[in-house]
């Protein structure tokens, strides 16, 4: 029998600005205390006013974590400090691996019309939080999806996403649902999980319990999640993690364990050792 995870706390998004002024909703990493280990952040950001996101993210560091910056609609470009571009159509994700330090812009290519997607940052264990730093660019053609599921990360039944394994073990799903649809699946009991419904309301667990627009309603523990779109409907990111169980110390755009890993973060940036690093690829495991 299934045991199925319960909706046991709601962090609602709050207006949040970042980057050179651009408008997004924060749930998760709205304050120290909204964190689902291994998750730190969760932006959201969307408007058709082009003053809301014009001046995007120029040139800004990282350490320390992963950052995943998936697009429903719109155009961003990103450049690094290593000499690698990219462009983010709709449906496409970044993932990218900070871990020692990349320095890096995400500038939106559009001058009008409706900017939206998300960002997620993931924590890295300690003892990877100092290893070369890593991306992939994930075409959204390259991402399956099976019953209106979109697999970004993690598996679904025996469909494997373009992002798998690794020591969060990370699960990302953005799930469309018809009014009174339901979604179950699986997902390793050693996780933690939220989901964040981004339009319309979805109903969690066997209680149904209302998850209102976004929110983001950190689950129980359980080996499978249940949820049913609200009377509208819902399209919901589910995203699910290996808890790393270590202290986290954030000081802006670096997360270490410990302040003085921050004061060395800040050193290195100063210093310029953060562009002096090579970039590679992230491996992805194989699924059992
Ligand atoms: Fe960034």
């Amino acid at each position: 029998m299934p045991t199925f995870r319960k909706l046991q706390q709601v962090v609602a998004s709050v207006p949040a600005s970042d980057g050179a002024g651009v408008k997004l909703r924060r749930s998760l990493g709205s304050s120290p205390y909204a964190r689902l280990d291994p998750f730190l952040m969760l932006d959201e950001f969307f408007s058709d006013d082009p003053n809301d996101y014009l001046a995007g993210f120029p040139a800004h560091p990282h350490r320390g974590f992963e950052t995943v910056t998936y697009m429903l609609d719109g155009h961003m470009r990103h450049e690094d400090n290593h000499g690698n571009t990219g462009d983010l159509g709709p449906g496409d994700v970044q993932w990218m691996r900070a871990a020692r330090g990349i320095i890096h812009s995400e500038m939106p290519q559009q001058t009008e019309g409706r900017m939206r997607g998300f960002q997620l940052w993931l924590n890295l264990p300690a003892q990877e939080k100092m290893s070369p730093a890593a991306y992939r660019d994930i075409a959204s053609s390259q991402i399956p999806v099976v019953n209106n599921v979109k697999i970004i990360a993690g598996k679904l039944g025996d469909v494997t996403g373009p992002i798998y394994g690794g020591s969060t073990d990370p699960y990302y799903f953005d799930v469309q649902l018809a009014p009174g649809a339901v979604f179950e699946c699986a997902l390793p009991a050693s996780h933690n999980a939220f989901a964040y419904a981004y339009e319309g309301e979805a109903l969690v667990g066997e209680e149904r319990k209302a998850l209102a627009h976004r929110s983001a309603g950190l689950l129980s523990e359980g080996d499978s999640v249940r949820i049913e779109g609200g009377a509208e409907g819902a399209r919901l990111l589910l995203l699910a993690g290996k808890p790393l169980g270590e202290p986290v110390v954030q000081y802006g755009p670096f997360v270490m364990n410990s302040g003085e890993e921050i004061e060395q973060a800040i050193a290195d940036y100063q210093s310029g050792a953060f562009a002096r690093e090579g970039i590679g690829r992230i491996k992805v495991a194989t699924p059992q």
